[in-house]
């Protein structure tokens, strides 16, 4: 599946706030955001204009694409699924990228960045119930267990991430054992409880039109 190769600080810039897509550069004052808080480009500094309703909703669907790092048509086809299932569709559509493998592997802090995450799986360092998993859009169910392969238990990249995550539940639907490096993904997760910043019901509007 494609994905963004280029320059990731330059979206947070665009979208006004942090994304956190490089891992602990996020959380320096090495961030861009902190110096240059302003949209890249030649007229970033200077031009200032109000959106139109368009603009807004454009801008919170590219918010969410570039938090889970995903291409265009692919987030149209979580759309698609998330329409088709019980209940509310900006709710289901951010569940079902909560779901995404590479996103439980960053949540449980096996990896510094969902990118990163990514690169992991993509590599084979995990397994969910047992079985390697290279496909980072594996979609995880509750009850399932993501585990690092007892053959990449040792790689400094993990164990660095790990350092920063307590042992336990990190949000209400993922519980991790830091010693057995395993973690539990125990439901589907409940909108109050994605931390995530973004109002999901404009996306649905810029789709519905
Ligand atoms: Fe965004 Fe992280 Fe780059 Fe800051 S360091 S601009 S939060 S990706």
């Amino acid at each position: 599946m494609a994905r963004y190769t280029g320059p990731v600080c330059k979206l947070c810039r665009r979208e006004g706030m942090k994304l956190f897509l490089k891992g602990t550069k996020c959380t320096t004052n090495k961030c861009p955001l902190e110096s240059r808080a302003f949209a890249p480009g030649q007229h970033g500094r200077t031009r200032r204009f109000k959106l139109s309703e368009y603009g807004v909703q454009l801008r919170e669907k590219q918010k969410v694409k570039r938090i889970y790092g995903i291409l265009e048509s692919q987030f149209r086809r979580y759309f698609d699924m998330a329409s088709r299932q019980k209940g509310v569709t900006g709710e289901n559509l951010l569940r079902l990228l909560e779901r995404r493998l590479d996103n439980v592997v960053y949540r449980l802090g096996f990896a510094p960045s969902r990118r990163a995450a990514r690169q992991l799986v993509r590599h084979r360092h995990f397994m969910v119930n047992g079985q390697v998993v290279d496909i980072p859009s594996y979609l995880v169910k509750p009850g399932d267990r993501v585990q690092v392969r007892p053959q990449s238990r040792a790689l400094e990249v993990i164990h660095a991430s790990m350092r920063r995550v307590r042992e336990g539940r990190l949000v209400p639907w993922l519980e991790l054992d830091k010693a057995g490096m395993v973690g539990i993904f125990r439901e589907i997760p409940a909108r109050q409880d994605i931390p995530i910043n973004v109002n999901e019901q404009l996306i649905v509007e810029l789709y519905s039109k």
